[in-house]
């Protein structure tokens, strides 16, 4: 064990999509989480993209911006999950016990049985660039293309992202010449949107040589750009955008495979990938989180299956921690009116019932990672999803009651098990009686 180091079932690297998709499925399995984030915000990459869309199932003209923040309410929610923004893991080795000890730049160790990575891919540049500001890449382009008052765009590549942006910036006002050293490998559909523009607006330059050097000088706020090539000598530009795709960012597996002896030996080690680090064909928003949902179950099959010395860990009993502790929610006396019994005068009559639980919430920190009630079972919330149920029909036995009640609280996010007693508080002069269920993990 690392001195000050959190501990944690799963280390979870990266908070796209795939790795905030399985930090969620693997707290919802039992498993305490440990998502290591180096951007300061969960989601960054797809909060920065600023992109509407229209394939993500359920959620017509979704913005990306949008999705990232809803995905990462829910992720911050989500008890279980201890989430470490700003570090980005910088070393790895294997601890005595089998299992993987990671510190972070920064200084903080995780250690955990078993390691997600998920740090998605990361942008092609071009080598043949100086001064001070650096070209924009997709992600940059994407999020700041509807901000730019018009100007004049070198835009280098021939895929979808190069083409899509250059139909986009003309469209937009903009001069742009789109320079590609291939023949375009952009889908049809964009290519063909390509032809709608004169040649003042949009020049294509296909198949030929790239430059040989982009120059960057400060100009006003912003920079200006010198573009030197054989073909077309001295020329100047107000953005140059660098789109030649992306290549899996796999520094951390790297590290990993150097600990754990060759890269084939990771899945053996624990160490499991998902999103498109893994190399998905359609790398996008929603093969990203079925991909982090499959990781989780295989990484959960891999625990059940490891050496008996990783089991009782998996299994919710983490070495004892200073820093964190079973969290416990508990509402107790609440009392209310309910539709509930087989005699006559309970048919036709609610009577008052007392309802008590306890949710267990499983290992969290001492305190919240900050003081905001989107990051905890929101306690309001749950006494009315009580009265709710207990209300919404009538029922013969208090035990169907206690059992849908347990039913339905188990379905919170992040409760790992019940306990759930109702009274009846006047079906008898002289005594109450109840029923107590207890559900789930404790
Ligand atoms: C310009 C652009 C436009 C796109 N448009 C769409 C779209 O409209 N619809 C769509 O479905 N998809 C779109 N995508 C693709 C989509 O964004 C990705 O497929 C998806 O985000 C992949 O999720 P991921 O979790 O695998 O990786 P990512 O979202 O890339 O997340 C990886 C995370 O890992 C972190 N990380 C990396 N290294 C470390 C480290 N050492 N330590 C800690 N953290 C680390 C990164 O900071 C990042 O937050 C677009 C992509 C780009 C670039």
């Amino acid at each position: 064990m690392t001195d000050g180091a959190w501990h944690a079932d799963v280390a979870v690297i990266g908070a796209g999509p795939a790795g905030c998709s399985a930090a969620l499925w693997l707290s919802e399995m039992g498993l305490t989480v440990a998502l290591v984030e180096q951007t300061g915000r969960l989601l960054a990459r797809l909060d920065d993209l600023q992109l509407t869309q229209n394939w993500v199932l359920g959620a017509p003209a979704a913005s990306t911006a949008d999705l990232a923040q809803r995905y990462a309410a829910h992720v911050q929610m989500q008890p279980g999950i201890r989430i470490a923004l700003g570090e980005a893991i910088a070393q790895a080795r294997r601890s005595a016990s089998g299992g993987w000890q990671l510190v972070t730049a920064a200084g903080q160790g995780i250690d955990a049985h078993a390691v997600v990575v998920a740090t998605g891919l990361r942008a092609l540049t071009f080598g043949a660039c100086s001064g001070p500001a650096a070209p924009l890449d997709a992600q940059r382009l994407a999020s700041q293309r509807a901000h730019w008052p018009a100007g004049r765009f070198l835009l280098l590549g021939g895929g979808d992202n190069a083409v899509e942006n250059a139909v986009y910036l003309a469209r937009a006002g903009h001069v742009v010449t789109l320079w590609s050293r291939g023949p375009l490998r952009a889908q049809r559909y964009l290519v063909t949107q390509l032809a709608s523009f004169p040649s003042h607006r949009l020049r294509l330059r296909v198949g030929q040589p790239m430059p040989e050097r982009l120059v960057s000088r400060a100009d006003g706020e912003g920079h200006a750009w010198q573009v030197q090539s054989a073909a077309h000598g001295a020329e100047s530009f107000d953005h140059v955008a660098v789109l030649f795709g992306n290549v899996p960012d796999a520094t951390v597996l790297h590290l990993l495979a150097q600990a754990a002896g060759s890269v084939d030996a990771l899945p053996g080690a624990g160490v499991f990938v998902a999103g498109d680090l893994s190399g998905r064909w359609h790398p996008s928003i929603a093969t990203a989180i079925a991909d982090g949902a499959d990781t989780a179950k295989k990484l959960q099959h891999w625990l059940e299956h490891a050496p008996a010395r990783l089991i009782p860990a998996a299994a919710g009993t983490p070495a004892p921690e200073r820093d964190a502790g079973l969290r416990i929610l508990s509402l107790t006396g609440l009392r209310f009116a309910a539709n509930l019994g087989i005699l006559d005068h309970e048919r036709a009559n609610p009577q008052p019932i007392e309802v008590s639980v306890e949710l267990n919430l499983g290992q969290q920190p001492l305190a919240p990672p900050d003081d905001h009630i989107l990051h905890v079972l929101d306690y309001r919330k749950v006494r009315q999803i009580i009265i709710d149920e207990c209300t919404a029909e009538h029922v013969n036995l208090l035990e169907t009651l206690v059992g849908k009640l347990c039913t339905r609280l188990l379905q919170l996010p992040g409760v790992q098990g019940v306990r759930a007693k109702i009274t009846k508080l006047e079906i008898f002069d002289d005594c109450e009686v109840a029923i107590r269920m207890e559900a789930g993990l404790w």
